[in-house]
């Protein structure tokens, strides 16, 4: 094997998805490469996991996270799905140099998310349909807004730009996210919060796109 080829799906910040295809695609056209595809946001994307490619592909690992559809930011967890050989790499590294060991409780609030399939289905498909209500809010407003499946969108305004509408929404006490680099310091990153947030958002980005 090559080096690694690392790709976010849904990415951030931009939220976009590539579908499975386009996924394997890649996938295909790198076998002396290690395809490792980040899923972090894929169950706000309702749409299928890269890891049903697993057992076609032994260069491809796929990766999700406890901390964004799970609740759980912050304890640290996540899995991989990915053929025997990857998996037992990760173990190699796991059993010897490990830096970032899971203690127990985190271990058990993990197992008690995955078995609240209800909880689960309910938060999550709450925020798509925050997101989809925001994005519809924001076009209206005169926003480019990416079509986005994660739980964020990124957006920006035809007139207003990008940090001038981050600095005012910071001094209302509201933070988006603003990255200044080259191609996209003309965006922001929000993240889709309670319906009330959204909506709290939206009065305050009014009254600074109309200004
Ligand atoms: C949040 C996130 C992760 C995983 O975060 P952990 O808290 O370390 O599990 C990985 N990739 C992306 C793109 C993320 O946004």
């Amino acid at each position: 094997m090559d080096s690694g080829i690392f790709i976010a799906n849904p990415n951030a910040p931009t939220g976009i998805y590539l579908t499975l295809p386009q996924i394997e695609e890649i996938v295909k056209s790198n076998k002396d490469n290690i395809v490792i595809i980040d899923e972090a946001y894929i169950d706000f994307a309702s749409d299928e996991s890269a890891a049903s490619l697993i057992d076609k592909y032994d260069n491809l690992l796929v990766v999700q996270t406890f901390s964004k559809s799970r609740c759980l930011a912050g304890m640290r967890l996540g899995f991989a799905f990915g053929n025997e050989n990857l998996i037992q790499g990760l173990k190699n590294i796991k059993y010897s140099f490990n830096s970032y060991t899971i203690n127990r409780l985190s271990i058990l609030a993990g197992i008690e998310a995955i078995k609240d399939e209800k909880y689960f289905k309910d938060t999550v498909s709450k925020i798509i349909k925050t997101r989809e209500n925001t994005k519809k809010e924001l076009k209206l407003l005169g926003f480019n807004v990416l079509d986005s499946k994660s739980n964020f969108l990124f957006v920006s305004h035809k007139n207003v730009f990008a940090e001038d509408i981050y600095l005012k929404l910071k001094d209302n006490g509201i933070l988006v996210r603003y990255f200044k680099s080259d191609i996209i310091n003309n965006y922001i990153r929000v993240t889709i919060g309670t319906d009330e947030e959204m909506s709290t958002f939206i009065e305050n980005i009014k009254q600074i796109v109309s200004n």
